[in-house]
Formats: C-alpha cells, structure tokens, sequence
C-alpha cells in the first residue's frame, strides 16, 4: 500500500464536507511516524513518479497478495499519479486493484477507468458523502442502494477477509462513530 497525507492530496472541495471528520487526518495527528511514512510517499510520487512505480511494481512482485489497494488514506492529487498507477495496474493483470477517490469532478481518470482490473469507487454517492452518521446511510441504502461496510459497524469483520465488497462494486457506505 502507498498511502498519502489526507487533505494536502485531497481536492479542494472536501475542506467543506469531510475535512472535519477525516480518520485519516486523526491518525497523523496522532501517530507521527504515520505522517512521516505518508509525507514521504507523497514526495516520491510528485517528485520521482519513476521510482514510485519501480518501488510499487517491485513490492507487488513479491507480493503473494492477489488484491491490491493503492492508497488507504489521501486521494489522487494529480493526473501524473493516475497515469503512475494506470502503469502498475497494467504490469498485474493477474491482480485487482481497488480504490476510493472525491477526485473524479477535478482530474483525468480514463487511464484507470479503461482497466479491467482496477476498480475505481467514488466516494461521492450523486453528491453526498459516502459516510456519516445512521440516519445518512440508511438515506444512502434507501436512496442509491448503497451497502453498508461491515467493517465499519463490527469491529470483529474485517476488510478483504470477511468482506470483498469493494474489489467489484461500487457505492459502499461507511458508518461514522
Ligand atoms: S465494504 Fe467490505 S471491502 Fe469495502 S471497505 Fe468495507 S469491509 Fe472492505
């Protein structure tokens, strides 16, 4: 995994609908090597966008892992760093890869959208926010159908274990705490 710095790689418009609640801010707040590990990934990949995919395309080879999800927290922050995975993707065909991103209104995605093995999830469901509290994700369910993440509301279920959800689909719905 490659995960960025949360809100410095997000779009603009998130400061207003999820800045305030992003877990992924929390764990830099509170975890300084996280925010380290992100800082550094986010350099590599704006600045040596090469060697980003030499270290990515290397990892994975070793990997046994058959499910790959590119960054768990931070979003795609320039067209350079879609066409950098777009390249990875391409190398395993074998492999699936999965992310979410509030991304797709400001850059261009066709290098991922054309793959076959990467499913690309918008976290925006026709304008909200695809988390939030109970009465938003049964809003969410009732509305557009989406599927509550079952790790999201047990803490013994566990993403790519108990649930492969977002490997295929679209519109998953995370419940706030
Ligand atoms: S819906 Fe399933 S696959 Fe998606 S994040 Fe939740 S546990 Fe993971």
């Amino acid at each position: 995994m490659w995960p960025l710095p949360a809100r410095k790689t997000c779009p603009e418009y998130c400061k207003k609908i999820c800045w305030k609640n992003c877990f992924a801010w929390k764990a830099e707040r509170i975890w300084p090597d996280v925010k380290l590990h992100r800082a550094v990934n986010y350099h590599l990949a704006s600045t040596a966008p090469k060697l980003m995919i030499e270290l990515n395309v290397r990892q994975m080879r070793r990997s046994k892992l058959e499910v790959y999800r590119p960054h768990p927290a931070g979003d795609f922050f320039n067209n350079q760093y879609i066409r950098s995975w777009a390249t990875i993707a391409k190398e395993f065909p074998e492999k699936t890869f999965y992310t979410m991103t509030k991304a797709l209104p400001v850059l261009n995605f066709k290098p991922l959208l054309k793959l076959d093995n990467f499913n690309l999830i918008d976290s925006m469901i026709d304008g909200h926010v695809n988390f939030g509290n109970a009465e938003h994700i049964h809003m969410l369910q009732e509305e557009y159908g989406a599927f509550l993440c079952p790790a999201s509301v047990d803490k013994k279920k566990f993403c790519n274990v108990d649930c492969t959800y977002c490997h295929t689909n679209s519109t998953p719905a995370f419940l706030q705490h």
